[in-house]
């Protein structure tokens, strides 16, 4: 059975084609500078050289059809007919309260979708465009959504609802949806198969930090609660994005700085985080390491921020599970940095956490970096979004 994730943003189109049969990847791209000038299509097959394209993309229409034509294509693609592809799973950022788990995306399904675009107006219509063209170029062959909301829609109301007038919950639907969950999800499976021991019988902390970041509290197999929230700017410190915050912070700057709406959303959203406490070094995590390295005060307060937040979320997770068994560290910067998961695990020591500086030293690969004697175990697993989504398209199309 062959499963393409298509995964449709703004301006990009990720796909990825497997073989659920070994789950191996046949070949995977991405569509770039949609509707910009100097589009670019990169094409890798597993098993030859990758092909970059330039070519003018003005819409998701014409960039979803290159990717048909490269996955099709005589000399560098790797199917024949489209009918080889079972099933399509689409990245869908928010599905509301609506949903718990992916579903096949019928009318009534994008009509949800479509009521969430309030919620998620710059995630949200790009997804619904790439599904239908995908529908629409591929008639005939299942479309299934997978939702980043999904896995935390077991989060008890004690934690999603936020201390404002319920009118707003009822009115407006505000509440915590967390995102990312299908990172979660998967990271928290894989730590339970390492572990050798059920999901349900464990308690994690999974903590995916990248240019976007999360921390999950996943209890008994299930997300209890989560650091993302209405929006995707709270819990910690981000690439661009500001994290938690006292709520006074937002009138008094927009009185002060006399800013609109969309002024003070481009400030916790583009121009906080790593970038702006860092006084404009860098969004990224590699430049701030380095800079910190040659004693850059700005840099060093920024990471030090930063760990001080993942530190603060874990006991906190701790303590509203009562206990945990393993941390897990994911994505760009938990996958890579031994310098931040040492940082943030340093003092854990009372809850059990002891990291093992040997084992530490891996990047990008499964492994336990905690000492044979810690109560917790801390673990590094490689998050793989797109085999989640493809796992779940399989398993709801081998059942229609
Ligand atoms: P996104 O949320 O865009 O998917 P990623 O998961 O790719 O982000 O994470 C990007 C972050 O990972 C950046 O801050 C980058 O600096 C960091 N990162 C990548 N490689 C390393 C590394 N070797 N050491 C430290 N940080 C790294």
């Amino acid at each position: 059975m062959k499963v393409l994730v298509v995964n449709s943003g703004s301006s990009s189109i990720k796909y990825q084609l497997f073989d659920m049969t070994d789950e191996s990847v046949l070949a995977k791209g991405l569509v770039e500078r949609i509707g910009i000038s100097d589009s670019i299509i990169n094409h890798y097959p597993s098993d030859r050289e990758p092909v970059i394209t330039h070519q003018d993309i003005p819409n998701h229409r014409v960039g979803i059809k290159l990717m048909m034509d490269a996955l099709l294509h005589s000399e560098y693609g790797v199917i024949k007919y489209v009918s080889e592809i079972s099933a399509v799973g689409h990245r869908v950022v928010h599905a509301g309260e609506k949903f718990s788990g992916s579903v096949l995306l019928t009318d009534e399904v994008m009509d949800a979708l479509k009521e969430c675009v309030e919620l998620a107006p710059l995630h949200n219509p790009p997804n619904i465009l790439g599904i239908e063209v995908c529908k629409e170029l591929m008639p005939g062959v299942p479309q299934m959504g997978v939702f980043d909301t999904a896995f935390h829609q077991t989060i008890p109301e004690c934690a999603y609802l936020y201390g404002i007038p319920y009118k707003f919950y009822k009115k407006y639907k505000v509440r915590r949806y967390g995102f990312h969950g299908t990172s979660h999800k998967f990271v928290a499976q894989r730590a339970a198969k390492i572990l050798e021991k059920s999901l349900e019988e464990l308690k994690i902390i999974t903590c995916h930090l990248g240019n976007g970041s999360s921390i999950t509290a996943v209890k008994n197999g299930v997300s209890v609660d989560t650091s993302l929230g209405f929006g995707t700017v709270a819990g910690i410190i981000m690439g661009t994005r500001c994290g938690d915050l006292d709520p006074a912070i937002i009138p008094f700057l927009m009185d002060k700085e006399k800013l609109t709406v969309e002024g003070i959303n481009k400030i916790i959203y583009k121009e906080s985080g790593f970038l702006g406490l860092s006084e404009g070094i860098s969004s990224d995590k590699r430049d701030l390491r380095e800079r910190a390295n040659q004693g850059d005060e700005r840099a060093i307060r920024t990471i030090s921020a930063f760990t001080y937040g993942i530190k603060k979320y874990i006991g906190a997770y701790a303590a509203a599970m009562g206990g945990v068994d393993a941390i897990v560290f994911t994505a760009g910067i938990g996958e890579n940095s031994k310098e931040t998961r040492a940082e943030v695990c340093e003092g854990l020591e009372f809850l059990g956490v002891k990291i093992d500086p040997e084992k530490n030293k891996v990047r990008a690969k499964e492994a336990i970096i905690s000492s044979n004697d810690s109560k917790v175990k801390a673990m590094v697993i490689p998050t793989n979004e797109e085999l989640m989504i493809a796992k779940d398209t399989a398993e709801i199309s081998a059942n229609l």
